[in-house]
């Protein structure tokens, strides 16, 4: 079999959910479950946190929003971080989603196409990306706030540093721009979530600490990653494997080549960086890598495995991340469509 597996623990996402639940205190945990989760498959993962406890959850688009629906029925609020966009008052109606309003557009187009229709409104607190700039806050808020905004929201930007003088700056501007209006507000995701109560308000929104990635160190892995042994070779001193030539055999080596590659999510940034693992021996990948392969030197195991582990208890997300350069987010939503994924606990 050279398909790769692709084991998600819905058990682990259920018990990340519900510890960012207690960090955030009387505050609702919703969850977001945007871009199919994470990339971890939103028809498996959406049911399994609202058997932990979820109401609420958010996705980026109205698409994924309808979808989101089918899978879960009626009952949970399902929030779309997009808005309202041209076309979205179908399935905003249809599904029963709630749009968050991000600017005087969207609120025009949301109150002539749906009057009396759910809505949540996003607040720009410096992050400049979405939502109401304070002046046309301004002018809207009063009319707003009697059409009874389901959410008023804002997103940090530097939230995974705790340090960083921007969080007091945005949570100083959120403030202001919402006292005295009566609407449950949201600030945090999860980085918010770990800056403490302050933070907190009427419902928090995590989502990459549910999926096991930082800023949430203490998140239960959620992934692993196992990769299907193709063929072993020995190679010389001075010869070279795969694209480019890149590297080189030091002395006599034993290399496998192991069938996933950049085409499902293994980053050609990885090469050369990254390591594959015979349960708790790491293997270092050599060369570069290939659409749908990839290489590690395996001279120093005992015997040849069927599979390796780039993803597990020994190299989570965070780590693979940092070898590519990037973050476990990316790592994550670019996990490809060919591996056989099998989601393991949670709900059925
Ligand atoms: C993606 C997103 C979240 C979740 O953020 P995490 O860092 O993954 O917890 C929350 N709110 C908004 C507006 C988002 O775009």
């Amino acid at each position: 079999m050279a398909q790769a597996d692709l084991h998600i623990d819905l058990s682990a996402i259920a018990e990340n959910w519900r510890a960012l639940a207690r960090a955030s205190g009387p505050a609702e945990t919703a969850a977001v479950v945007k871009a199919d989760a994470y990339g971890l498959g939103a028809d498996r993962v959406a049911p399994a946190l609202a058997a932990a406890g979820a109401r609420s959850f958010f996705v980026a688009l109205a698409e994924e929003g309808a979808a989101l629906r089918a899978t879960l029925g009626d009952g949970p609020r399902i929030f779309v971080l997009s808005g309202h966009m041209e076309g979205d008052a179908q399935p905003i109606a249809q599904a029963g989603l709630i749009p968050v309003l991000n600017s005087p557009e969207q609120l025009t187009r949301h109150f002539q196409s749906l009057p009396g229709h759910p809505f949540g409104i996003q607040l720009d607190t410096g992050m400049n990306r979405l939502g109401f700039e304070e002046d046309e806050w301004r002018a809207v808020s009063a009319e707003a706030s009697r059409a009874g905004p389901t959410l008023i929201m804002s997103h940090l930007a530097c939230a995974d540093e705790p340090g960083h003088a921007m969080n007091a700056r945005q949570l100083a501007v959120f403030r202001r721009m919402t006292n005295g209006i009566d609407a449950p507000r949201s600030l945090a995701a999860t980085g918010g979530i770990l800056l403490g109560r302050d933070y907190l308000f009427d419902l928090t929104r995590p989502g990459i600490g549910l999926y096991g990635g930082m800023p949430f160190a203490q998140a239960r892995p959620v992934v692993r990653l196992s990769l299907p042994v193709i063929q072993t070779r020995w190679v010389e001193p001075g010869e070279t494997v795969g694209y480019g030539n890149t590297w080189t055999a030091p002395a006599r080596r034993r290399i496998a080549t192991l069938g996933a590659g950049y085409a499902d999510g293994l980053i050609r940034a990885m090469s050369g960086r990254a390591r594959v693992f015979d349960g708790d021996t790491p293997c270092p990948l050599v060369g570069r890598v290939s659409m749908d392969m990839i290489a590690a030197d395996v001279t120093d195991l005992p015997g040849i495995p069927d599979r390796m582990d780039i993803l597990g208890p020994r190299q989570g997300v965070d780590d693979l991340a940092r070898a590519a350069g990037t973050i476990g987010y990316e790592i994550l939503t670019s996990l490809g469509a060919r591996y056989r994924r099998m989601h393991i606990g949670g709900a059925e």
